[in-house]
């Protein structure tokens, strides 16, 4: 299992520094979340993390291991989009064993971590459909199962309810939280919605203009917001 270490970690595009020097521990199995106003860094910051972004400046360690230039498909991670840009001409099981078939993996391994990915998520019935004969919910599922076969260490969540209605934000919510018991992995997930992050992380971390405010525990970034900012984005007032 995989702790991510991130040190002075730097982005800029041109000469827009969007990351502004990023020092941050997140243990092995633990339920992070990024929260913060629309701009701030979020996704940048897991993109970085995925290998998706070059990082500019400072260095990221994935399982102890320096990982700044290391393929994204070598470090034991799967992101879940908000977008979730499944293959349309594909069934479910398809769409689900894709990346697997990608790597090469044996048909037969396929088939067994696509099964227990469809168990876990309870889409057993869905998998011979294709996306547009599902609702919003279950592509977002199948989204979720996509990264579920790849067995990563590290999953990384970019505002994955985000496209969904309130219900089903609820409903997937807690799925999520169910997961990450059950797979006992750690995970990174970016919203910018307070309740999902007091009700899913063991550790926010509140970003504004690409430096951290503040890292803590849901309760005690509630009781003891470190600033104004904090107070008004997750605390309570001071
Ligand atoms: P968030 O996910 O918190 O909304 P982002 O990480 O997407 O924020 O963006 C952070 C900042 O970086 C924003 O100011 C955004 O405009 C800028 N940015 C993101 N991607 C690019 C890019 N490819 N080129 C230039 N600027 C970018
Ligand atoms: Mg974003």
């Amino acid at each position: 299992m995989s702790s991510v270490t991130l040190k002075g970690v730097r982005k800029s595009y041109g000469s827009l520094e969007v990351i502004k020097g990023v020092d941050l521990e997140i243990e092995s199995k633990a339920f992070v979340v990024f929260v913060g106003p629309s701009g701030c860094g979020k996704s940048t910051l897991l993109r970085m993390i995925a290998g998706l972004e070059h990082i500019t400046a400072g260095e990221l360690e994935i399982g102890g291991r320096q990982m700044n230039d290391v393929d994204p498909s070598k470090r034991g991670i799967a992101m879940v989009f908000q977008s979730y840009a499944l293959y349309p001409h594909m069934t479910v099981r398809e769409n689900m064993g894709f990346a697997l078939r990608f790597a090469g993996v044996a048909k037969e391994q396929i088939a067994r971590q696509v099964d227990e990915a469809a168990r876990i998520l309870a889409l057993e019935p869905l998998l011979d459909r294709v996306p547009k004969e599902l609702s919003g919910g279950q592509r977002q599922r199948v989204a979720i199962g996509r990264a579920i076969v790849r067995k990563p260490e590290v999953f990384l969540f970019d505002e994955p309810l985000s496209n969904l209605d309130a219900e089903l934000r609820v409903h997937m919510r807690i799925e999520i939280a169910r997961l990450h018991k059950e797979l006992k992995t750690t995970m990174v997930y970016v919203t910018h919605d307070q309740v999902e992050a007091m009700t899913l992380a063991d550790t926010i971390v509140v970003l504004r203009d690409g430096v951290i405010e503040q890292v803590g525990k849901p309760l005690e970034l509630y009781e003891d917001p470190a600033n104004l900012f904090v107070a008004g984005f997750i605390g309570s007032p001071k």
